[in-house]
């Protein structure tokens, strides 16, 4: 096996893992009906605001410490060279339980704790975002009625305000959906156009395929140097859950890093 693949096989098993704990956790939480009338929701949504931006989800803060532990417990587990560094994060999270109001309101740019390296903030991020997940999906799931995909048309996600880090071509009309990378919600997006930095110069937003992995092209921006791995529904038939698909198709974000295109907050390649 070559070194590439070992880090691709590494970090599929260690994301196949997460992915099914998140999962298993979908059907234990259960959050209160958001206390807003849909007209509100149209309002904010019209005015580009996310949902979380006007309603914080409540949040269980017992079931939300469970999964940080389990959590904590499976990095470790997978990547034991950094237990230390888990063990350390996992202690200021049960000490400071509000950082995840905090990852919601300011918009998952947390302040470096003092004390913490930045290497140990950036696995601190990881921690916390992986722990909300299941969390914003369950809360997706009870606003989606709410959202008009094809009329958000914004390059970031109309409930978390996470920027999408990959997106599809549905088979049927071959339109372009982006898929939010935290709390799974779809929606439309035009379909030449930079979902990192606008830029809608045709000649500068180029993709290129890669004849082992079926089915994706990547969009590069020349303009940026931020590319989107995407899904071309025509071209591929199964697929699995998006994150997973993300972390398969690994090979494609080595190529794009080589020819100097980047995926801004790329939280997967951890
Ligand atoms: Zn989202
Ligand atoms: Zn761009």
């Amino acid at each position: 096996m070559t070194e590439l693949n070992s880090i691709i096989q590494d970090a599929f098993n260690l994301f196949a893992e997460l992915i099914a704990l998140q999962k298993s956790y979908l059907s234990k939480i259960s959050l209160p009906r958001p206390f807003v009338t849909q007209e509100e929701i149209y309002q904010h949504l019209s005015q580009g605001e996310t949902i979380v931006s006007f309603y914080l989800p409540k949040i269980d803060s017992h079931l939300l410490s469970e999964l940080r532990q389990e959590i904590c417990c499976l990095i470790s587990k997978h990547r034991p060279e950094k237990a230390g560094q888990i063990e350390k994060i996992n202690g200021y999270l049960s000490d400071y339980p509000h950082i995840y109001k905090d990852f919601l309101q300011k918009e998952q740019a947390l302040p470096i704790p003092q004390g913490m390296l930045s290497e140990e903030n950036e696995l601190l991020n990881f921690v916390v975002y992986q722990t909300m997940r299941p969390f914003l999906q369950k809360f997706a799931s009870q606003t989606h009625s709410f959202i008009q995909a094809d009329r958000w048309l914004r390059d970031y996600c109309p409930v978390c305000g996470e920027k999408p880090t990959f997106s599809y071509l549905r088979r049927e009309d071959g339109k372009r959906v982006l898929v939010c990378p935290l709390c799974a919600t779809e929606w439309n997006y035009r379909y030449l156009v930079c979902t990192w930095c606008g830029n809608q110069e045709h000649q500068s937003l180029k993709f290129f395929e890669v004849i082992d992995v079926t089915g994706y092209e990547v969009y590069v921006c020349e303009k940026c140097r931020g590319y989107l791995k995407t899904f071309n529904e025509k071209k591929g038939t199964n697929h699995d859950d998006w994150l997973l698909e993300d972390i398969k198709t690994l090979m494609l974000d080595m190529i794009a890093f080589r020819e100097g295109f980047t995926r801004p907050g790329g939280k997967i390649l951890q």
